[in-house]
């Protein structure tokens, strides 16, 4: 009887909090390693702190997936996936990973239990970076957002604020002229950092005024807000500006403050893996935008959550 069948077997008599595979986020890496996983029937359990589809849940429109030639947007495409996720009748939870631990095998801690299994697949993909100006927490949820398709709607015909010089940050203004009446885009750079086909729908549309040079010092408001201090980096004065929502575009960090400690990251704190997707620690595997990759993307995040079940089950038939 072979590995794999024998664990099959214990399966039946095993301790629920016990698995073959745990896969930590429910973003596209996730979702896809766990499909994967299971059609090769591991018994595999996925958790995820917020919302399945990640980050896809932030992307406006899709121009570069295979399959969909006149676009799709990023929410369209999670609701598929899910439905194909839920049809597979894979184990999950709705919780945060805290720790994640390697005796004989994985402890996975989070904030309200802990999971056991033979192998680990982290897709906890990336984090939005913060403006770090006054009041951005505070107003979080009350005008200050990272998702622009998530909470355009809640400012119909309302003058908005998008911050960042990315091709994510313009293509949120854009996607904002939908809804809103006006879209004011600030950045600290003096440049925008966006193809030239951006450049000139940036240009097209009337609704959107920039600001190149300026820094978003301080939001204010009182139950939501109200209105910005900014300063002009040309000759350091600050001014009062009224808009009532800021969506912040200034990149991404890792999400790996829960990976044991020692494990080769990038300068930028993104994991370290071989082409088959296994980091330094046995039965330990990445997928998607944690990973140390110079391409980030779904269809890339896809890719290597597949790579990385059948890896994990490569390595489950043989430990
Ligand atoms: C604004 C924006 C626009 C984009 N536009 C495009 C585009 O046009 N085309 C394109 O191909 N790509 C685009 N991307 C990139 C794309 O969204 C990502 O490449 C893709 O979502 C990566 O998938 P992932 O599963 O690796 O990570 P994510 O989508 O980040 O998913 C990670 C998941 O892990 C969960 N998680 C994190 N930490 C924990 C923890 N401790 N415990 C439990 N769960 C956890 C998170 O909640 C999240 O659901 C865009 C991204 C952004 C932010």
């Amino acid at each position: 009887m072979d590995t794999l069948t024998q664990s099959r077997r214990q399966i039946a008599t095993k301790k629920s909090d016990q698995f073959d595979l745990i896969i930590i986020g429910g973003g596209p890496a996730g979702l896809a390693s766990a499909i994967k996983a299971k059609q090769l029937n591991l018994d595999v359990l996925v958790i995820e702190k917020a919302l399945f589809g990640g980050n896809l849940l932030n992307i406006a429109m899709i121009n570069d997936y295979l399959g969909f030639p006149d676009q799709i947007s990023g929410k369209e495409l999670s609701v598929k996936i899910i439905e194909q996720f839920k049809s597979e009748k894979i184990d999950f939870k709705y919780e945060e990973v805290m720790q994640l631990n390697k005796d004989k095998s994985f402890e996975v801690i989070t904030d309200k239990a802990s999971y056991h299994s033979k192998a680990v697949i982290i897709a906890s993909g990336t984090q939005n970076r913060k403006l770090s100006a006054v009041g951005e927490e505070k107003y979080y949820g009350r005008g200050v957002s990272y998702c622009a398709p998530c909470d355009a709607v809640f400012f119909k015909d309302k003058h908005v604020i998008v911050a960042g010089n990315n091709e994510r940050a313009i293509k949120s203004a854009i996607l904002l002229t939908n809804y809103c009446q006006k879209v004011s885009l600030f950045t600290v750079k003096t440049y925008l950092n966006i193809s030239e086909d951006l450049k000139s729908d940036l240009k097209a549309n009337k609704k959107i005024e920039i600001f190149l040079n300026h820094r978003i010092e301080e939001i204010l408001g009182n139950e939501s807000v109200e209105k910005f201090i900014i300063k002009n980096l040309e000759n350091n004065k600050l001014f009062y500006y009224q808009a009532e929502a800021i969506f912040i575009y200034v990149g991404v960090l890792p999400e790996n403050f829960f990976v044991p400690k020692g494990l080769s990251t990038s300068e930028k704190g993104y994991l370290d893996c071989d082409k088959e997707m296994q980091t330094a620690i046995p039965g330990l595997f990445v997928a998607g935008d944690i990973r140390n990759s110079f391409i980030k993307k779904v269809s890339t995040a896809i890719a290597d959550g597949i790579i990385a079940a059948s890896s994990a089950y490569h390595y489950l038939s043989l430990h």
